[in-house]
């Protein structure tokens, strides 16, 4: 008998394990209720104009199709025992894969919700319409982690206008090591942009951005990156968490018959953390369709074992269209360069080019 395999979320993590596990005599059903694979790494250069949409997404049914695998464009509402309960059907399941990633945190900041944002496709056209039409003076971008350093480094190149990225903690990408930070902020003000660290923002107000000093700076377009956190499905179910996330085991099971990968979940497997990056959504979307076949062919399953953890980051940083950084643990390669630029680029675009006929 064959086994019913439910993906939630036909992104990087959920479209990867379909596709690196068919032909498989397993019977896979995705539930997205997009109707393309889109990727987020792309969407900075997006909203500047330097990548098209087809570069950065794939249709999803042609894909399903081709893999023998159901689409359902539908919303997963919550998990009743073996059954996925969505907008409209209910879906049962021997297996199912949760990789329904990750939603913008506001963290409680007034008027956060109003700004713009890059997190996903719809809201990133949003800006990149707001960026055309109005040709904003002065663009406040809050956060300073990859997706915020990106978005400054485009928009300083596409527009002709004051570009500020503000941080609370006292450097841009806290999370990384002190030498990248350094070196981004270094290659940040070559190109304009203007670096406001140790700025805890209090209020986004119409035309402002209050500060918890008190300062007030006048902005015509605020774009909010700082923050991710579990997605509606997560928070409705009452599996094991951590921080809010899905707490999986070695396996990346969170429970008997139930995966979960990429950004929505805690993985951290031998003392390592598992940074929610592209790179390791895909890894592990590739350790479960190898377990997968190995549960259906009666064999134990394999620990899997992180690449890109908290503590030892693995990342191309794109400045723009003439420079990226590459960092691999607490090693930062060299001088931005137009060599890893192209490097990003292509791996980028490739990967949306494995989902096209
Ligand atoms: C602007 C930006 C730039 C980035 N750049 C990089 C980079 O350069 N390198 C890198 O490694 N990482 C990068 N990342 C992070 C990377 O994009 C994510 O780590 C990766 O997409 C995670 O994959 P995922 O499949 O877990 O989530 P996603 O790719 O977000 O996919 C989740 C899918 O689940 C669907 N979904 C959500 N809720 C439900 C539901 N209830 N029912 C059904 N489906 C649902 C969503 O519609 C979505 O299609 C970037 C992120 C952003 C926002």
């Amino acid at each position: 008998m064959s086994v019913k395999v439910t993906v939630i979320g036909g992104g990087v993590a959920g479209a990867e394990l379909i596709r690196v596990a068919s032909p498989s005599p397993l019977e896979f059903t995705l539930i997205e209720p997009k109707s393309q694979i889109e990727l987020q790494a792309l969407y900075p250069e997006y909203l500047g104009g330097l990548a098209k949409l087809e570069e950065l997404t794939a249709p999803l049914r042609p894909f399903c199709d081709r893999m023998g695998a159901d689409l359902l464009n539908e919303r997963a509402l919550r998990l009743e025992d073996n059954t996925v309960v969505c907008d409209k059907s209910r879906v049962g399941f021997d297996v199912a894969v949760i990789a329904t990633g990750a939603a913008q945190n506001y963290f409680g900041v007034r008027g956060a919700e109003k700004t713009f944002s890059v997190n996903t496709l719809e809201e990133t056209s949003r800006a990149r319409r707001f960026v055309e039409e109005k040709n904003p003076d002065r663009v406040m971008i809050m956060g300073s982690g990859l997706t915020g350093v990106e978005t400054a480094a485009v928009l300083s190149e596409s527009l002709d206008a004051s570009i500020y990225i503000v941080e609370a903690r006292d450097r841009v990408l806290p999370q990384f090591s002190l030498q990248t930070s350094k070196l981004i902020e270094k290659a940040l003000a070559k190109k304009g942009v203007n670096i406001l660290t140790s700025h805890q923002v209090c209020e986004v107000k119409e035309d402002c951005i209050l500060f918890a000093d008190g300062i007030c700076l006048d902005c015509d377009m605020a774009i909010w990156t700082a923050g991710i956190k579990p997605p509606e499905f997560i928070q409705n179910l009452s599996f094991p968490k951590k921080n809010g996330w899905i707490l999986v085991d070695p396996h990346l099971l969170a429970k008997d018959g139930v995966f979960a990968i990429g950004d929505c979940t805690w993985v951290e497997v031998d003392g390592k953390l598992a940074t929610k990056t592209a790179v390791e959504a895909e890894r592990q979307a590739k350790h479960t369709a190898r377990n997968l076949t190995r549960q259906a062919e009666g064999k134990s399953l394999e620990r899997y074992s992180v690449r890109a953890s908290t503590d030892s980051q693995v990342a191309l940083i794109s400045l723009g269209c003439d420079c990226a950084v590459g960092v691999v643990g607490k090693m930062c390669i060299g001088a931005p360069t137009r060599l890893i630029y192209s490097l990003k680029s292509w791996i980028d675009r490739s990967f949306i080019r494995r989902f096209k006929v």
